[in-house]
Protein backbone atom coordinates (compact mmCIF):
# COMPACT_ATOMS: atom_id res chain seq x y z
CA UNK A 1 0.00 0.00 0.00
CA UNK A 2 1.08 3.34 -1.08
CA UNK A 3 0.45 5.73 1.48
CA UNK A 4 0.44 9.69 0.97
CA UNK A 5 1.17 11.95 4.83
CA UNK A 6 1.06 15.57 4.56
CA UNK A 7 3.31 16.49 7.58
CA UNK A 8 4.05 19.64 9.84
CA UNK A 9 6.29 18.65 12.59
CA UNK A 10 5.79 17.28 16.25
CA UNK A 11 2.25 16.21 15.27
CA UNK A 12 3.53 14.82 12.01
CA UNK A 13 6.30 13.27 13.24
CA UNK A 14 4.43 11.16 16.25
CA UNK A 15 1.77 10.07 14.38
CA UNK A 16 3.95 8.73 11.57
CA UNK A 17 6.01 6.55 13.53
CA UNK A 18 2.78 5.41 14.89
CA UNK A 19 1.75 4.56 10.98
CA UNK A 20 4.91 2.62 10.62
CA UNK A 21 4.39 0.34 13.69
CA UNK A 22 0.53 0.00 12.17
CA UNK A 23 1.63 -0.94 8.97
CA UNK A 24 5.30 -2.02 7.94
CA UNK A 25 4.86 -3.04 5.10
CA UNK A 26 3.55 0.64 3.81
CA UNK A 27 5.40 2.74 0.83
CA UNK A 28 4.94 6.26 2.75
CA UNK A 29 5.97 9.58 1.51
CA UNK A 30 5.67 12.54 3.78
CA UNK A 31 5.25 15.88 1.92
CA UNK A 32 6.63 18.05 4.68
CA UNK A 33 5.99 21.55 5.15
CA UNK A 34 8.91 23.90 4.71
CA UNK A 35 6.90 27.21 5.87
CA UNK A 36 8.76 27.20 8.93
CA UNK A 37 12.28 27.31 8.01
CA UNK A 38 14.48 30.35 9.23
CA UNK A 39 17.54 31.44 8.33
CA UNK A 40 20.03 31.59 11.90
CA UNK A 41 23.08 32.62 11.58
CA UNK A 42 23.65 32.49 7.72
CA UNK A 43 22.20 28.44 8.11
CA UNK A 44 19.30 27.21 6.62
CA UNK A 45 16.93 25.62 9.31
CA UNK A 46 13.95 23.68 8.88
CA UNK A 47 12.80 22.53 11.84
CA UNK A 48 9.37 20.25 10.68
CA UNK A 49 11.38 18.33 8.05
CA UNK A 50 14.06 18.08 10.72
CA UNK A 51 11.55 17.09 13.37
CA UNK A 52 9.92 14.56 10.69
CA UNK A 53 13.65 12.38 10.04
CA UNK A 54 15.60 12.90 13.89
CA UNK A 55 11.50 11.62 15.17
CA UNK A 56 11.80 8.44 12.68
CA UNK A 57 15.53 8.30 12.39
CA UNK A 58 15.66 7.73 16.67
CA UNK A 59 17.57 10.71 17.01
CA UNK A 60 14.52 13.11 18.59
CA UNK A 61 14.91 14.62 21.84
CA UNK A 62 11.53 12.72 23.14
CA UNK A 63 10.57 14.96 26.26
CA UNK A 64 10.90 17.78 24.04
CA UNK A 65 9.36 16.67 20.68
CA UNK A 66 12.10 18.66 18.65
CA UNK A 67 15.64 18.72 18.23
CA UNK A 68 18.16 16.10 19.51
CA UNK A 69 18.61 13.85 22.04
CA UNK A 70 21.56 14.25 24.57
CA UNK A 71 22.04 17.61 23.02
CA UNK A 72 24.50 20.10 24.30
CA UNK A 73 24.86 24.26 23.64
CA UNK A 74 28.36 25.57 23.73
CA UNK A 75 28.00 27.01 20.37
CA UNK A 76 24.66 28.97 21.10
CA UNK A 77 26.66 30.17 24.12
CA UNK A 78 29.60 31.20 22.43
CA UNK A 79 27.25 33.07 20.07
CA UNK A 80 25.33 34.87 22.62
CA UNK A 81 28.55 35.83 24.01
CA UNK A 82 29.59 37.64 20.76
CA UNK A 83 25.95 39.45 21.43
CA UNK A 84 25.20 37.34 17.98
CA UNK A 85 21.60 36.55 17.65
CA UNK A 86 18.84 35.26 18.01
CA UNK A 87 18.96 33.89 21.19
CA UNK A 88 15.01 32.67 21.17
CA UNK A 89 15.57 29.78 18.66
CA UNK A 90 17.12 27.19 20.83
CA UNK A 91 19.92 25.22 18.15
CA UNK A 92 21.89 22.74 19.94
CA UNK A 93 25.46 21.65 19.44
CA UNK A 94 24.58 18.20 17.16
CA UNK A 95 21.71 19.76 15.35
CA UNK A 96 23.81 22.56 14.38
CA UNK A 97 25.58 20.00 12.22
CA UNK A 98 22.44 19.04 10.37
CA UNK A 99 21.97 22.67 9.19
CA UNK A 100 25.83 23.29 8.02
CA UNK A 101 25.53 20.41 6.11
CA UNK A 102 22.33 21.46 4.79
CA UNK A 103 23.40 25.01 3.57
CA UNK A 104 27.04 23.44 2.12
CA UNK A 105 24.89 21.52 -0.04
CA UNK A 106 22.14 24.19 -0.69
CA UNK A 107 25.35 26.72 -1.71
CA UNK A 108 26.88 23.73 -3.78
CA UNK A 109 23.54 24.22 -6.02
CA UNK A 110 21.68 21.05 -4.66
CA UNK A 111 17.54 21.72 -4.55
CA UNK A 112 16.28 21.13 -0.93
CA UNK A 113 14.69 17.92 -1.68
CA UNK A 114 18.07 16.58 -2.51
CA UNK A 115 19.62 17.42 0.39
CA UNK A 116 16.93 16.35 2.33
CA UNK A 117 17.67 12.80 0.78
CA UNK A 118 21.20 13.23 1.76
CA UNK A 119 20.46 14.06 5.17
CA UNK A 120 17.83 10.98 5.12
CA UNK A 121 20.66 8.60 4.19
CA UNK A 122 22.24 9.32 8.08
CA UNK A 123 19.04 8.92 9.65
CA UNK A 124 17.10 6.00 7.88
CA UNK A 125 13.47 7.78 8.33
CA UNK A 126 11.73 4.15 6.84
CA UNK A 127 9.62 6.82 4.77
CA UNK A 128 10.70 8.83 1.68
CA UNK A 129 10.68 12.17 2.89
CA UNK A 130 10.21 15.24 0.24
CA UNK A 131 9.80 18.80 1.24
CA UNK A 132 6.60 20.33 -0.18
CA UNK A 133 8.69 22.53 -2.67
CA UNK A 134 12.31 23.00 -3.48
CA UNK A 135 11.62 26.88 -3.59
CA UNK A 136 11.27 28.60 -0.56
CA UNK A 137 8.49 29.32 1.15
CA UNK A 138 8.05 30.95 4.36
CA UNK A 139 5.20 31.68 6.71
CA UNK A 140 4.64 35.20 8.17
CA UNK A 141 2.50 36.39 10.73
CA UNK A 142 0.54 39.95 11.17
CA UNK A 143 0.47 41.42 14.65
CA UNK A 144 0.33 44.14 16.71
CA UNK A 145 2.87 44.49 19.29
CA UNK A 146 1.62 45.14 22.99
CA UNK A 147 4.20 47.52 23.83
CA UNK A 148 4.22 50.33 21.16
CA UNK A 149 1.04 49.09 19.40
CA UNK A 150 2.73 49.29 16.14
CA UNK A 151 1.33 46.48 13.50
CA UNK A 152 4.15 44.35 11.76
CA UNK A 153 4.72 41.00 9.90
CA UNK A 154 6.97 38.75 11.45
CA UNK A 155 8.13 35.86 10.64
CA UNK A 156 6.31 32.61 11.84
CA UNK A 157 9.15 31.55 13.82
CA UNK A 158 9.25 35.21 16.04
CA UNK A 159 5.63 34.32 16.35
CA UNK A 160 5.34 30.69 17.75
CA UNK A 161 9.02 31.04 19.60
CA UNK A 162 10.03 34.12 20.97
CA UNK A 163 6.18 35.56 21.61
CA UNK A 164 4.78 32.36 22.12
CA UNK A 165 1.92 32.96 20.32
CA UNK A 166 0.97 35.42 23.18
CA UNK A 167 -0.75 38.34 21.11
CA UNK A 168 -3.27 37.34 18.11
CA UNK A 169 -2.02 36.53 14.69
CA UNK A 170 -4.17 39.20 12.62
CA UNK A 171 -3.32 36.97 9.72
CA UNK A 172 -1.34 34.28 8.21
CA UNK A 173 0.47 34.40 5.15
CA UNK A 174 2.82 31.63 3.28
CA UNK A 175 4.68 34.22 1.80
CA UNK A 176 5.93 32.74 -1.77
CA UNK A 177 3.97 30.02 -1.59
CA UNK A 178 1.86 31.10 -5.24
CA UNK A 179 4.77 31.13 -6.72
CA UNK A 180 6.16 27.78 -5.39
CA UNK A 181 6.15 24.80 -7.43
CA UNK A 182 5.70 21.48 -5.88
CA UNK A 183 8.74 19.30 -5.47
CA UNK A 184 10.01 16.78 -7.42
CA UNK A 185 8.02 13.80 -6.60
CA UNK A 186 5.62 15.40 -4.51
CA UNK A 187 2.84 15.46 -7.29
CA UNK A 188 3.78 11.86 -8.58
CA UNK A 189 3.04 10.51 -5.26
CA UNK A 190 -0.30 12.10 -4.12
CA UNK A 191 -1.07 10.55 -8.15
CA UNK A 192 -0.15 7.11 -7.62
CA UNK A 193 -0.96 6.94 -3.07
CA UNK A 194 -3.75 4.51 -2.50
CA UNK A 195 -4.27 6.58 0.69
CA UNK A 196 -3.65 9.74 1.65
CA UNK A 197 -3.52 11.00 5.09
CA UNK A 198 -3.29 14.60 6.94
CA UNK A 199 -2.39 13.85 10.48
CA UNK A 200 -3.17 15.24 13.60
CA UNK A 201 -0.71 18.38 12.23
CA UNK A 202 -1.42 22.18 12.33
CA UNK A 203 -4.45 22.97 9.91
CA UNK A 204 -3.01 26.68 8.99
CA UNK A 205 0.44 26.47 9.22
CA UNK A 206 1.50 22.90 9.26
CA UNK A 207 -0.72 21.36 6.50
CA UNK A 208 -2.41 24.80 5.33
CA UNK A 209 0.91 25.72 4.15
CA UNK A 210 1.83 22.46 2.23
CA UNK A 211 -1.68 22.64 0.41
CA UNK A 212 -0.81 26.07 -0.75
CA UNK A 213 1.65 25.50 -2.79
CA UNK A 214 -0.07 25.57 -6.34
CA UNK A 215 -1.20 21.88 -7.53
CA UNK A 216 -0.69 20.31 -4.28
CA UNK A 217 -4.60 21.01 -3.05
CA UNK A 218 -5.78 20.05 -6.70
CA UNK A 219 -3.57 16.66 -7.07
CA UNK A 220 -5.13 15.74 -3.89
CA UNK A 221 -8.66 16.46 -4.43
CA UNK A 222 -8.60 14.88 -7.56
CA UNK A 223 -6.61 11.98 -6.89
CA UNK A 224 -9.50 9.77 -6.72
CA UNK A 225 -8.51 7.76 -3.72
CA UNK A 226 -9.70 8.04 0.09
CA UNK A 227 -8.18 11.15 2.08
CA UNK A 228 -8.48 10.75 6.02
CA UNK A 229 -7.54 13.08 8.61
CA UNK A 230 -7.17 13.63 12.32
CA UNK A 231 -8.41 16.63 14.04
CA UNK A 232 -5.31 18.23 16.57
CA UNK A 233 -8.32 19.89 18.35
CA UNK A 234 -9.09 17.89 21.22
CA UNK A 235 -11.82 19.63 23.54
CA UNK A 236 -11.77 22.44 21.68
CA UNK A 237 -8.16 23.08 22.31
CA UNK A 238 -4.84 22.43 20.25
CA UNK A 239 -3.44 18.84 22.23
CA UNK A 240 0.25 20.75 22.17
CA UNK A 241 1.26 24.56 21.16
CA UNK A 242 -1.36 27.28 19.86
CA UNK A 243 -3.13 25.97 16.97
CA UNK A 244 -5.80 27.95 17.84
CA UNK A 245 -4.06 31.10 18.09
CA UNK A 246 -3.38 30.75 13.76
CA UNK A 247 -6.81 28.99 13.01
CA UNK A 248 -8.75 32.18 14.68
CA UNK A 249 -6.58 34.72 11.89
CA UNK A 250 -8.01 32.51 9.28
CA UNK A 251 -11.45 32.34 11.17
CA UNK A 252 -11.62 29.27 12.39
CA UNK A 253 -13.09 27.91 15.85
CA UNK A 254 -10.55 26.19 17.49
CA UNK A 255 -13.09 22.45 17.23
CA UNK A 256 -12.60 19.12 15.93
CA UNK A 257 -15.57 20.48 13.42
CA UNK A 258 -14.71 23.67 12.37
CA UNK A 259 -11.21 22.35 11.35
CA UNK A 260 -12.79 19.35 9.11
CA UNK A 261 -14.95 21.77 7.50
CA UNK A 262 -12.26 23.98 7.34
CA UNK A 263 -10.56 21.49 5.08
CA UNK A 264 -14.06 20.91 3.62
CA UNK A 265 -15.06 17.92 1.81
CA UNK A 266 -13.89 18.84 -1.45
CA UNK A 267 -10.57 17.66 -0.11
CA UNK A 268 -11.38 15.21 2.75
CA UNK A 269 -13.55 11.93 2.62
CA UNK A 270 -12.71 10.96 6.45
CA UNK A 271 -12.12 12.49 9.43
CA UNK A 272 -11.71 11.39 12.88
CA UNK A 273 -12.23 13.26 16.15
CA UNK A 274 -11.45 12.44 19.83
CA UNK A 275 -14.44 10.47 21.56
CA UNK A 276 -14.51 13.59 24.03
CA UNK A 277 -15.69 15.14 20.74
CA UNK A 278 -18.12 12.83 19.85
CA UNK A 279 -21.05 14.85 19.50
CA UNK A 280 -19.59 16.43 16.49
CA UNK A 281 -19.26 13.49 14.55
CA UNK A 282 -22.65 14.55 13.42
CA UNK A 283 -22.09 17.78 12.39
CA UNK A 284 -18.59 16.55 10.45
CA UNK A 285 -21.16 14.34 8.59
CA UNK A 286 -23.57 16.58 7.52
CA UNK A 287 -20.50 18.72 6.21
CA UNK A 288 -20.71 15.49 3.68
CA UNK A 289 -17.32 14.15 5.78
CA UNK A 290 -17.47 10.40 6.73
CA UNK A 291 -16.64 10.63 10.38
CA UNK A 292 -15.58 8.51 13.83
CA UNK A 293 -14.45 8.88 17.17
CA UNK A 294 -12.06 7.29 18.80
CA UNK A 295 -9.24 8.16 21.26
CA UNK A 296 -6.77 10.56 19.53
CA UNK A 297 -4.41 10.95 22.06
CA UNK A 298 -0.53 10.15 21.10
CA UNK A 299 0.29 9.56 24.63
CA UNK A 300 2.86 6.65 23.37
CA UNK A 301 3.55 4.68 20.35
CA UNK A 302 1.04 1.98 20.88
CA UNK A 303 -1.40 4.73 20.83
CA UNK A 304 -0.09 6.90 18.05
CA UNK A 305 -0.17 2.98 16.13
CA UNK A 306 -4.11 2.57 17.37
CA UNK A 307 -4.99 6.12 15.14
CA UNK A 308 -3.14 5.17 12.11
CA UNK A 309 -4.84 2.07 12.03
CA UNK A 310 -8.39 4.06 12.69
CA UNK A 311 -7.58 6.37 9.80
CA UNK A 312 -6.45 3.33 7.38
CA UNK A 313 -9.58 1.39 8.08
CA UNK A 314 -11.87 4.43 7.91
CA UNK A 315 -9.79 5.05 4.35
CA UNK A 316 -10.89 1.68 3.46
CA UNK A 317 -14.76 2.39 4.61
CA UNK A 318 -14.84 5.40 2.78
CA UNK A 319 -13.29 3.20 -0.26
CA UNK A 320 -16.24 0.69 0.25
CA UNK A 321 -18.62 3.50 0.17
P1 LIG B 1 4.68 21.37 14.74
O1 LIG B 1 5.09 21.74 13.36
O2 LIG B 1 5.82 20.86 15.57
O3 LIG B 1 3.86 22.41 15.41
O4 LIG B 1 3.78 20.08 14.59
P2 LIG B 1 2.53 19.73 13.70
O5 LIG B 1 2.00 20.86 12.92
O6 LIG B 1 2.84 18.46 12.97
O7 LIG B 1 1.51 19.32 14.83
C1 LIG B 1 1.07 20.26 15.76
C2 LIG B 1 -0.30 19.88 16.18
O8 LIG B 1 -0.27 18.54 16.70
C3 LIG B 1 -0.86 20.73 17.29
O9 LIG B 1 -1.91 21.50 16.79
C4 LIG B 1 -1.34 19.73 18.34
O10 LIG B 1 -2.64 20.04 18.78
C5 LIG B 1 -1.31 18.41 17.60
N1 LIG B 1 -0.99 17.29 18.47
C6 LIG B 1 0.15 17.09 19.18
N2 LIG B 1 0.06 15.95 19.89
C7 LIG B 1 -1.16 15.42 19.63
C8 LIG B 1 -1.86 14.25 20.07
O11 LIG B 1 -1.37 13.45 20.87
N3 LIG B 1 -3.12 14.05 19.58
C9 LIG B 1 -3.70 14.91 18.70
N4 LIG B 1 -4.93 14.65 18.27
N5 LIG B 1 -3.07 16.03 18.26
C10 LIG B 1 -1.83 16.27 18.72
CA1 LIG C 1 6.05 23.42 12.36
Amino acid sequence: MRIVVLAGGIGGARFLRGLQRASPEADITVIGNTGDDIHLFGLKVCPDLDTVMYTLGGGINEEQGWGRTDETFHLKEELAAYGAGPEWFGLGDRDFATHIVRTQMLSAGYPLSAVTEALCDRWKPGVRLIPMSDDRVETHVAVTLPDSGERRVIHFQEYWVRLRASVAAEAVVPVGAEQAKPAPGVLEAIAEADVILFPPSNPVVSVGTILAVPGIREAIADAGVPVVGLSPIVGDAPVRGMADKVLAAVGVESTAAAVAEHYGSGLLDGWLVDTVDASAVERVEAAGIRCRAVPLMMSDLDAAARMAQEALTLAEEVRGA
